[in-house]
């Protein structure tokens, strides 16, 4: 993408309808259909699925939080650059929600319309979490990944949970940092401790009482779950960057994990 398109292109990126138009004509491109999952606040909240089984497959969301912009920009550009040419070759099952907060990504909220951060109500029925449940309800992908970003991030880092070694955390951060992307290298992130980007212990589930996106799905729908953050106040043009690379480095380890 010349250096103007990606200027153009950044403009929009709390523009949903804009958003959604590609979408249709990314899921085109790729033979398949974007459905709508909800209704919600006025916005139609929707997923793209492979055909076919969806076991041992890859799931990927964004936009939970709607001021977190380089999670539904970046998942819109890589599917833009890989849908297609990944559902022709079949190898991988896909489930893909481009954005779970529309109202959210509109406003530059992290909320939903009621003032809800719904990346905290994982176990809740409310839309369009009751929905993207029922979606799911029989399915087990072998990885799921939520994009995110940080405020107060000063590099990249990601929460990983898996139920047995080894981990992927430390190459997948390879894979998408730079120089002007580094780790972040706090020691505390939340309430949980971290090294080199990466919580330095299995977290004690039984003790957060939050429910995010990981731990409703994880273990029973995503037995690895991965939720990645970049540094809010990094240039849009890194944080998608990193998302994107990312995502690719999560498809080739797949890829090559199911010959
Ligand atoms: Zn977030």
């Amino acid at each position: 993408m010349s250096r103007r398109a990606f200027h153009e292109a950044s403009q929009r990126v709390h523009d949903y309808g804009h958003l959604l138009a590609r979408w249709r004509r990314i899921a085109r491109g790729a033979g398949l259909k974007l459905r709508t999952l909800a209704t919600v606040s006025g916005f139609p909240v929707c997923y793209l699925r492979s055909r076919g089984d969806l076991a041992g497959g890859f799931y990927v969301s964004a936009g939970i939080h709607g001021d977190e912009p380089a999670g539904p920009e970046a998942l819109a550009r890589w599917a833009e650059t890989h849908l297609a040419a990944l559902v022709r070759a079949n190898t991988l099952p896909l489930f893909i929600l481009p954005c779970l907060n529309p109202w959210g990504l509109t406003e530059n909220r992290r909320t939903d319309r009621v003032g809800r951060d719904l990346n905290r109500l994982f176990d809740r029925k409310i839309s369009p979490i009751r929905e993207l449940r029922r979606a799911i309800a029989d399915e087990r992908f072998a990885l799921g990944v939520a994009l995110h970003e940080d405020y107060d991030g000063r590099g990249v880092y990601l929460y990983e949970i898996k139920e047995s070694p080894p981990n992927l955390g430390a190459d997948l951060l390879r894979a998408c940092t730079s120089k002007a992307m580094p780790i972040d290298t706090r020691r505390r992130i939340e309430e949980f401790p971290f090294k080199n980007g990466l919580l330095r212990d299995r977290i004690p589930l039984e003790s957060v009482t939050i429910r995010p996106e990981a731990l409703a799905l994880y273990p029973e729908h995503a037995p690895h779950f991965l939720t990645f953050e970049t540094p809010s106040e990094f240039s849009l043009a890194l944080r998608v960057r990193a998302h994107i690379r990312l995502l690719e480095a999560c498809v080739r380890h797949l890829t090559r994990t199911r010959r």
